[in-house]
């Protein structure tokens, strides 16, 4: 990605460690040595038996060296966007958006059989508070293309994190900064965002929770929680962080909000496009 001509870096994003330190470096070699030791053990089985395997047997290994270079590209792709935003490399085009109709084709676009990552079963359920008769007061002025991405991912864990069918609950609402919808206290020196008109999107799940004292944590990078419960669950700790620097870049907040065992809600404001 290029910095548009004439377009200000982003300036929000900051850094409190560095980028390559040695826990990172620890994690990065283990996600990447994973999908690299099934590509290359199940290339040696093809060539020590080749000619011996049915294709059967033979479409069985392929398929496990596809999978492990999807994985693979997956890790290289996310490390170039956070590498990418880190470095204030990615452009931001704020247009005024609708945020239902972003929220239901994004989940739409989810739900369709033919996606990699479908979960096309389950519930997902969308609740435009308030505002459902005037179109004008959804808008948000944002960044499709990122905002996409947030959504993806926001939706795409509450799938992963919620072993049982239960639906999942995406809320659109105004943000009203009443002392009954109080901010985490590690948002609180944010506060001038909550300056402007915003909009809520609430992603609700009834999963496995997040223990308390990891909610702020879950944000950095490589940060993957309650390591028992979801040891069979892929991941790699780097797309909340993702997240982070997405609603950075629009002067919002994202947090998140749990009861360990039962369900997590993540938030995240968004200023209303102005005009309205
Ligand atoms: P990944 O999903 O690739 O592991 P993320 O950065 O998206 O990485 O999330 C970091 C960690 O936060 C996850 O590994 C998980 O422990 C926890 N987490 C994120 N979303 C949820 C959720 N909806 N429910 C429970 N835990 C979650």
């Amino acid at each position: 990605m290029h910095k548009p001509p004439g377009k200000p870096a982003i300036t929000q994003i900051s850094h409190d460690t560095d980028f390559l330190n040695a826990e990172w470096l620890a994690s990065l070699s283990h996600e990447l040595r994973n999908p690299l030791a099934t590509i290359k053990g199940y290339t040696t089985l093809l060539m020590r038996h080749h000619g011996q395997l049915s294709s059967e047997e033979q479409y069985e290994l392929l398929q496990s060296i596809a999978s492990g270079s999807e994985q693979l590209s997956y890790v290289i792709n996310m490390l170039q966007e956070i590498a990418e935003f880190e470095a204030n490399l990615v452009p931001f085009r704020p247009h005024p958006i609708d945020a239902s109709m972003l929220v239901h084709d994004v989940v739409m676009e989810m739900q369709r059989d033919d996606q990699p990552r479908a979960i096309a079963d389950r519930a997902i359920q969308i609740t435009v508070s308030e505002l459902a008769n005037e179109p004008e007061k959804r808008l948000i002025l944002a960044d499709q293309g990122l905002l996409r991405r947030l959504l993806f991912h926001l939706i795409e864990n509450a799938h992963k994190f919620s072993p049982d069918p239960s639906p999942i609950q995406i809320t659109i609402t105004y943000f009203l900064p009443a002392p009954s919808n109080p901010l985490p206290e590690h948002l609180h020196a944010d506060k001038e965002v909550l300056q402007q008109p915003l909009l809520e999107l609430r992603i609700q799940d009834s999963g496995i929770g997040i223990p308390e004292e990891d909610l702020e944590r879950i944000f950095e990078r490589f940060q993957r929680v309650n390591l028992t419960l979801i040891r069979e669950v892929n991941g790699l700790g780097l797309g909340l962080t993702l997240c982070k620097y997405i609603v950075a870049l629009h002067h919002g907040l994202i947090w998140a909000e749990s009861t360990l065992g039962a369900n997590s809600t993540f938030h995240v404001l968004l200023p209303r496009h102005s005009q309205y």
